[in-house]
This record gives C-alpha cells, structure tokens and sequence, in this order.
C-alpha cells in the first residue's frame, strides 16, 4: 500500500493579494472541538459573528453574516438572490474582477450593460453617474478594491445618485475590507461582500457580506417559501405543489440563509463550525486592534514597501492616484523572466509573490500588504531577497538602497 507523509506544509511569507498568512490565534481556533450548529453555544458565536461584521462593515443593517463558501459564493449568493431575470445591471469594469461580476450577472438573467476602464485605472465618479442617468438599470455592481490591477475605485458620489434613484448598489469590497476603509452606510452601499483570506486574515472559505433593508424587500418579495416551492428549509411546506424557483440557487439562496441565521434557526446546510470560529478570532483580532489602527498599519507598510521598491529603482504599475493600499504591482524590468524571479523567492527565501492575469500577465508582479502578512518583518525580508534575486538575474538597480529607504519610513515613525 502507498504510504502517505504526515502533513507537513513549509512555513511561508506570504505577500501576495491572497491568500495571506493567518494569525496563530486564528489557526488555533480552528482546531477546538466542532460544536452542533443549534447548540446555544454555537449559536452565541453566531450572534457574535453577526454583530462584529456590523462593525467591521461600518454599518446599522440588521443582516450581516458570512455566506459558507469562499468570497465568489458570497458575490454569487448577493447578484443571484439581488437580481431578477431581466434586470438591466450596470457593470463599469476596471479590471478582473469586474469581468467576474459581469459573468455571474449575466448567468443569472440580467441584461447587462457595461462600461470599461483601462486597467491601471478608476473611474471618475462622474463617468459612472452619467452612465447611470443614461441606462436607468436596476442595479449597479462595481469592485471597491481590483486586486487584478492594484488600483481602488471611490464609491461615495456613485452610490449617493443610486439611493437617490432607486437604484441598488452593489460591491465587491473582497480585497479591501478589514484593510482600508469600507464605510457601506456613509457610501449607500445596498450589498457589499468581504473576503477572509485578505485583509481579514482568516483562511479562504467565508464570505461576510452584509445588506440593508431595501436589497431584503426585493429579497423578500422573491422569497421561495412564500412562493409555494417545495424547500428542505420548511418542512410543511413539503406538500406544496413544486414550481419554478424564484431564487435559482437553493446553497446561495439567502432568503433562506437568512432564516437559519435569525431566532428561527431554520435549518438550510450544516454551518462550517471551524471556519466560524476562525472568522469570529478573526473579527476579535480587527476590532482588538481597532479599525483606525488597523487601516494605519496598512498605510505604514505600504509606505515602507513602496520607498524600498523605489529606491531599488524598480518602477510601479498603475495610476498612483488611485492605488490600493493592500497591493503593489511592480513594473517587471525588461529582458527579466518574472516567473523566474518569483520561483527563486519561493525556492530559495519562502516568500511568494503574485504573477498576474490577462493582459497583463508576464508584464507586472503583484505584492499583498494584507493582514497578518502585513508587518515590518515581511516587508524588510521582501525587499532584501527581492534585491538578491534581482541581482542574481543581472538586473540593474540601486544596490544596497531598497532596505535602506523602507527602514528609513520605519525610523519616522
Ligand atoms: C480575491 C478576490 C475575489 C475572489 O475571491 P475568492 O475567495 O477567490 O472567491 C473577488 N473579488 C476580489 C476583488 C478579489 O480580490
């Protein structure tokens, strides 16, 4: 019989956009024993889940809550539960995940329309209100943070004109939340998601989203129960004749997961015990820090990470003026093999770096500051072995220069 080695994965510095290294007192909620998902234990966990999402999402919305899955199931669960077959969606893309948002709308019926930036970039706020004055759809969907291109779209004019016209605003806030600011009320945010394995620094398998009252009456007013559909979800409802389901998604449905997440209880699939309680470790660790904190961490050592690039004479990717935070793409020098420098980092140093996707693939480097991987020690240990493997493969740049700009951000402060 094959004899298989007992796990033994390599400890790693992990700077990419995800996933990110995990705090110890995250990895070792993961291993307490499994609860049952009515226990009141376990249900308290929930309660406490619910409300620290409130405040890591900055809001008063009653329905805040991980969707079991990783991020996409949480952007699938909100467009697939948010849109009715034939609702005009408006998608202004800026980047890979845009594309996302445009593929899972457009599965779940919708009409959409989209209008597109140049990747580097954002949108002026104006080019998207004009467009929605233009098009009147019933929802927009835009990605706050596009890790694909480093860059952060503004969101508060955009959202402002939606409440106004009655127009849903939905956002994937996946790569940012935890680690800049998400201000879902200030913004008129109707749905947004989060992501674990970013700035949250869990692992990858939750989807926090949360959203206010006007996306739970369009979400309501779809309800399959109510409908007559035959549902695991309510058991007397069983005899009811079956018909075409509302919501066509009975795992995403969160008319129904948000059943099991009220007092009700109602039962929909087995919550994943281990990965609440590491979401909720998690969630005591932002808020432990404060979130003020926490965004200032960020900033710290995406300074300290950016001056030691400069000085290495590396060029940045991307508009600056709308950089985000977390991720740093790295113009890669010509004539230098990017795969190759980053398997040499892996190899030889335990770090790892991000390629890219698309068109740009091959033509930058991507670099997370998220999280828990988001420290002084990660960022000094980055740039010495990126400035070794750069020299190594006969780039020419500053030696020396890189470790010395970034202590020098570390020393002002
Ligand atoms: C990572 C990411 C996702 C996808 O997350 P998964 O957890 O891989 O499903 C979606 N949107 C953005 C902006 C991301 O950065």
């Amino acid at each position: 019989m094959k004899r298989y080695a007992e796990l033994a994965p390599s400890q790693r510095t992990i700077m990419t956009p995800g996933p990110v290294e995990v705090d110890p007192r995250v990895l070792r909620a993961l291993s307490y024993p499994i609860l049952g998902q009515f226990d009141p234990e376990f249900t308290s966990y929930m309660n406490d889940t619910m409300e620290m999402l409130r405040s890591l999402f900055r809001t008063a919305n009653h329905w805040a809550f991980p969707v079991d899955g990783t991020s996409r199931s949480g952007i699938e669960a909100v467009l697939t539960s948010l849109i009715e077959p034939g609702d005009k969606v408006l998608i202004p893309i800026y980047g890979r995940f845009g594309n996302l948002l445009y593929e899972i709308a457009e599965r779940v019926g919708a009409e959409v329309v989209y209008i597109e930036k140049e990747w580097g970039s954002v949108f002026d706020p104006g080019e998207v209100i004009s467009a929605i004055h233009r098009e009147k759809p019933a929802l927009v969907l835009m990605v706050h943070g596009e890790t694909s291109t480093g860059r952060m779209q503004p969101l508060a004019e955009i959202g402002k004109v939606c409440r106004e016209l009655g127009i849903l605003f939905v956002v994937d806030a996946v790569a940012t939340i935890g680690g800049v600011p998400v201000n879902t009320d200030e913004w008129f945010i109707d749905a947004v998601i989060g992501g674990t394995q970013k700035c949250l620094s869990v692992p990858s398998g939750m989807a926090p989203m949360t959203y206010n009252d006007i996306a739970a009456a369009k979400l309501n007013a779809r309800k399959t129960i109510e409908r007559g559909l035959r549902t695991t979800a309510d058991s007397a409802s069983a005899s009811c004749t079956v018909r075409r389901p509302v919501i066509r998604s009975n795992y995403l449905d969160l008319s129904q997961l948000q059943d099991y997440w009220s007092p009700a209880r109602l039962n929909h699939h087995t919550e994943m015990t281990s990965m609440l309680y590491a979401l909720r470790e998690g969630l005591r660790l932002v808020l432990e820090e404060g979130l003020e904190a926490r965004f200032a961490r960020h900033r710290l050592h995406e300074s300290a990470l950016v001056a030691g690039l400069e000085a290495m004479g590396l060029t940045l990717y991307g508009d600056p003026s709308c950089k985000l935070p977390v991720v740093t793409c790295i113009a890669i020098p010509e004539s230098i093999d990017g795969d190759s420098v980053r398997s040499m980092l892996l190899n030889r140093f335990g770090i790892e770096i991000a390629s890219s996707f698309g068109s740009l693939k091959g033509k930058i480097w991507r670099i997370g500051t998220m999280g828990y991987s988001c420290r002084q020690q990660n960022v000094l240990q980055l740039l010495g072995a990126l400035e070794a493997v750069l020299i190594r493969h006969g780039a020419g740049i500053h030696t020396g220069a890189g470790l010395q700009a970034a202590l020098d951000v570390y020393d002002q402060t």
